[in-house]
């Protein structure tokens, strides 16, 4: 019964009931008196006229462009209402409201959901959600400098430590990131961090796939993948040689640079095609190039 009751009076929302004639014209005809209680309200902020919507048997909306500052796109609405057998109507309501166009704020966003990593800075306080799946808590420190000493070690003594799903999210994020082996550096070698000596390993389950690379020309400081690598690697050979390039260097001082001038000469437009001499004109003082000598192959460079 509940539910054909709440159906009965969803459906009597949705469509309000119309107003009387009598009612509607009362109600068309106070567009004046919404104008003049826009300015009442708000001074001379009031536009162009932008229609009436009926609202029920005896209200409708007048809406007005609003021209506030920063309100682009606003409009007034006044609500204004009327019951049968009334002279005149009255206002009910006058609101800022934004239309299609309107400038809107953006939505609100917790703090939670905008902080992002790299967001921290000197002085700043995050503290940890209250329920942070990243944190279990500890055991507190006995006071046993024996006991104390080895736990701590193993990471008791600590009101909270890092959970099974912080472990694995860290894991991902790390194996995921540029010091995984799907990073660019790391495909484009083939000797990986598992087998270099700049790698220290970590301690606990994070060791089996994760160390710190200890190398400053490197990825220094960073936990790096142990199927991470780059071309710094400890294993690395020397280059062979002395270093010099392959080739004889190319010396482009010894280039000629020529004028060349040209000129464009129109025919009568019934001659033929338009006639184009070019005149070259050699800088005289440089000297003419050597003669080809026998033919040769070409060298191979
Ligand atoms: S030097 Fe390169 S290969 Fe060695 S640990 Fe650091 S990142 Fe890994």
């Amino acid at each position: 019964m509940d539910s054909l009751i709440d159906t009965a009076d969803s459906a009597a929302m949705a469509t309000p009931a119309a107003p009387a004639d009598e009612v509607s014209a009362i109600l068309a005809a106070a567009e004046p008196l919404a104008r003049e209680a826009v300015v009442e309200f708000s001074g001379d902020t009031v536009g162009a006229y932008l229609g009436m919507s009926i609202e029920d048997d005896a209200a409708a909306t007048h809406r007005f462009l609003a021209t506030l500052p920063g309100y682009h796109g606003w409009q007034w609405a006044v609500v204004v209402a009327a019951y049968p057998g009334a002279e005149h109507a009255t206002v009910s309501e006058v609101v800022l409201v934004p239309g299609p166009t309107a400038l809107l704020a953006p939505p609100w966003v917790p703090w939670e959901q905008r902080v992002k990593p790299g967001d921290l800075g000197p002085g700043d306080l995050l503290a940890p959600l209250p329920d942070d799946p990243r944190l279990v808590p500890g055991f507190l420190a006995t006071g046993d400098p024996l006991i104390d000493d080895t736990a701590r070690d193993i990471g008791f003594g600590r009101r909270r430590v890092l959970s099974a799903f912080g472990r694995d999210d860290a894991a991902q994020r790390w194996h995921d990131g540029d010091f995984g082996p799907a990073a660019p550096m790391a495909r484009s070698t083939k000797r990986i961090c598992r087998d270099c000596g700049f790698m220290a390993p970590l301690a606990g389950a994070l060791g089996v796939m994760f160390g710190v690379c200890c190398n400053e020309m490197s990825a220094d400081g960073h936990v790096v993948d142990l199927f991470y690598g780059c071309g710094a690697h400890s294993d690395t050979p020397a280059p062979a040689g002395s270093g010099s390039p392959a080739y004889e260097p190319y010396d482009d001082g010894v280039l000629e640079v020529v004028e060349v001038e040209r000129a464009v000469v129109v025919e009568a437009a019934d001659a033929e095609p338009i006639a184009e001499v070019v005149e070259e004109r050699v800088v005289e003082d440089v000297p003419a190039p050597p003669e080809p000598g026998p033919e040769q192959p070409a060298e191979d460079v």
